[in-house]
């Protein structure tokens, strides 16, 4: 699914050169829950951005599905991206004057396909993930997790082959970030979803079915996580 081989990331702020990534290499199965942990500045996002088509390698490769993403065009990317990718973020990333259906629509919405269609698969997903009736509601109007919720159904709609999180569970408190945790481990593992998700907090860490571990931009553990009893 994901083959990350010798990449390397740098970026050049002035004189100053920061090497976020140094030689990475990575093989992430189809359907995989890979974790990945690591303190502050060690590489993380710089990780899930190249995997995310949002920035390109300073040299090394990256292939999903065994295309490389790096050496797409850039309409061919974003396509790509909308198509094939799932993104859920800290700080839930909704747009506040819009109801739960409208943000989970809205990219869809955006790439050409019509209301109609959407907003029954939108409230399905909400009513799976335990929003029934919330869909009207605005972001103001809902507590972290259930925004967090939102966001899920936001990344799934589409139907992605590779879900990426930054930190998802990063804004909410303890109980409610290992509910949204399990939330993302079986709506993914129902799918068969490839899933990587970056994360501060080891026992998020826990849900997946294997931890890597980043130092300054190096991967310094691998290893396969005991499903929790
Ligand atoms: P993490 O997510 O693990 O905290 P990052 O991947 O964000 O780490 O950053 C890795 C290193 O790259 C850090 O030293 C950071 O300061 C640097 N870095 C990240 N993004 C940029 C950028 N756009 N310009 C310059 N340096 C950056
Ligand atoms: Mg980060």
């Amino acid at each position: 699914m994901i083959e990350v081989a010798n990449v390397v990331k740098v970026y050049r702020r002035g004189k100053t050169e920061v090497r976020a990534l140094n030689g990475v290499s990575l093989t992430v199965p189809k359907g995989q829950f890979l974790s990945i942990m690591g303190s502050s500045g060690s590489g993380k996002s710089t990780m899930l951005n190249l995997l995310g088509a949002l920035d390109v390698p300073t040299s090394g490769t990256l292939r999903i599905d065994g295309k490389e993403i790096s050496r797409f065009p850039d309409d061919q990317l974003s396509q790509f991206r909308r198509d094939r990718l799932g993104f859920i973020f800290q700080f839930f990333n909704l747009l506040p004057t819009l109801s739960a259906v409208e943000n989970v629509i809205l990219p869809e919405l955006l790439s050409g396909r019509s209301r109609e269609e959407l907003e029954p698969k939108a409230n399905a997903l909400l009513e799976q993930f335990g929003l029934k009736g919330r869909g009207s509601h605005r972001p103001d109007e809902l507590s972290g997790g259930e925004m967090q919720r939102v966001a899920v159904a936001r990344a799934l709609l589409a139907e992605p082959a590779l879900l990426l999180a930054d930190e998802p569970t990063g804004n909410l408190d303890s109980k409610t970030g290992a509910e949204v945790l399990r939330l993302i481990r079986e709506a993914t593992r129902e799918r068969n979803l490839t899933v990587v998700m970056v994360t501060h907090d080891p026992k998020a860490a826990e849900v997946g079915d294997r931890l890597v571990r980043l130092a300054d931009g190096n991967i310094v553990g691998d290893e396969s996580v005991r499903a929790a009893a």
